[in-house]
């Protein structure tokens, strides 16, 4: 993806806002534009219902920021978490309502439905570079033969994903220049990790964070989002329908998922022979930062705003936080206020997670997590419930 900075190009249409990206927080920033009068469209290359590698657990305020949207995505209910590591449990109920197991497809279907309600068109196109000037922003698209159709618009509003094409090109990755051949592969266009690509976070040289998720038809055992914790992994294990259980592994180390298994027994008792019903996707490195979220008239949302670790289950909830904010600045035309509603937003999902996945880092920590959040109630259900609170 490229940037320009004046967009004297002639574009083949002009609306209100572009919106790069038709995952969850996409389509909703879409649905929210559409409501505030503002006339939009989403690019998306991938066409159908889109699967992706999540946890697939709305937190509370999630729920109740699609509530907002209208949607209501059937699932499996979520009444907490719980945590599990040799022998020993910790589990906290969330206070201010239940959370909920979505397949991402079904999500998907569900805020792809409420984008068409809208009459709001989404485009099978990718965004391939953006100019801007100050009125304006000119989006060019690619299509297989070369380049596609440009789209001028007041505001883009950029949640294409982890890799964000549109965040690398504008600058605004906070850990670029260590990254090398990672940009040229995701510049390339929206793709997934797949398994077995090296990685490195951030701007460490340690290995990065990744996740994998699989899915198994068996009845639910349980109404919580269940974290087992091994010496290198977790397995976090989300009930998502009566007859199906997705599984997501997190871990610095990468090999197939059915071997990250074996550091789960009791988990992998728990799935018996049950059958596998999904392939294996994959995500990473996780952690994303990000140096600002507004570029001039180019507002990044979602996971292309920036991204700590899926440990805590929290990032569609957040992104959909991110839509309804980023839309709000546009119409009061103040982006710069949204930068501040992205900041209050974000802050304490990130220091808890944060704070979590550094702690978990020495064998040590890892160890004592679970038998600590075991004898300090309190702590561990006032944690679950800050971040399963809704946002702003
Ligand atoms: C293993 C794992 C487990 C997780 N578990 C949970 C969980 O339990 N609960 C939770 O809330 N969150 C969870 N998350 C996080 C959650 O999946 C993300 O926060 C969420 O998908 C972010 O949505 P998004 O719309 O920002 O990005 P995405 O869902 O990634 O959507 C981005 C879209 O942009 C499109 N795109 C990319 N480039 C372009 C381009 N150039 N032009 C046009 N479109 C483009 C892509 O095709 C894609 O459809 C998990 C994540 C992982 C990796």
């Amino acid at each position: 993806m490229s940037v320009e900075q004046s967009s004297s190009s002639v574009a083949d249409r002009h609306v209100d806002v572009v919106v790069i990206g038709g995952g969850p927080v996409g389509l909703a920033a879409a649905t929210y534009a559409a409501r505030a009068g503002l006339s939009a469209v989403v690019l998306e290359p991938r066409v159908g219902t889109i699967d992706k590698a999540c946890g697939e657990g709305l937190m509370p305020g999630g729920l109740q920021a699609l509530a907002d949207l209208g949607v209501d995505p059937p699932g499996h209910d979520l009444r907490g978490i719980r945590y599990l590591a040799r022998g020993r449990v910790a589990e906290a109920d969330f206070s201010g309502g239940l959370g909920r197991g979505v397949r991402r497809t079904v999500l998907h279907d569900a805020l792809r439905g409420a984008v068409d309600d809208c009459g709001v068109e989404v485009i099978p196109l990718s965004a391939s570079g953006v100019t801007q000037d100050e009125h304006s922003v000119v989006v060019r698209t690619a299509v297989q033969s070369g380049a596609g159709p440009t789209i001028s618009a007041a505001w883009v509003v950029a949640a294409d994903g982890l890799h964000s094409p549109t965040r690398r090109s504008l600058g605004l990755d906070r850990d670029q220049r260590t990254r090398g051949s990672r940009d040229a592969r995701d510049a390339r266009g929206a793709r997934e990790h797949e398994p077995g690509d090296p990685g490195t976070e951030g701007d460490s040289r340690r290995p990065g964070r990744y996740g994998l998720r699989q899915h198994y038809g068996i009845r639910p055992w349980g109404d919580h989002v269940e974290v087992h914790w091994s010496r290198h992994a977790e397995a976090y294990v989300t009930p998502v329908a009566d007859d199906l259980v997705g599984v997501a592994v997190l871990s610095r180390q990468r090999g197939p998922l059915t071997d990250s298994l074996a550091d789960f027994p009791q988990l992998r008792e728990r799935l018996g022979d049950a059958p596998v019903v999904t392939s294996v996707r994959g995500a990473g490195p996780l952690r994303q930062r990000t140096s600002r979220r507004v570029s001039g008239r180019v507002l990044l949302a979602g996971d292309a705003s920036g991204y700590v670790d899926a440990l805590t289950g929290e990032g569609i909830s957040l992104g959909l936080a991110h839509a309804r904010a980023a839309v709000s600045a546009i119409a009061a035309g103040e982006p710069d206020a949204y930068e501040r509603a992205w900041r209050a937003a974000t802050r304490r999902y990130a220091l808890l997670t944060h704070t979590l996945v550094q702690v978990t880092r020495p064998s040590w920590g890892r160890r004592l997590l679970v038998p600590a959040a075991a004898a300090l109630p309190p702590v561990f259900r006032g944690a679950v419930n800050e971040l399963a609170r809704p946002n702003p």
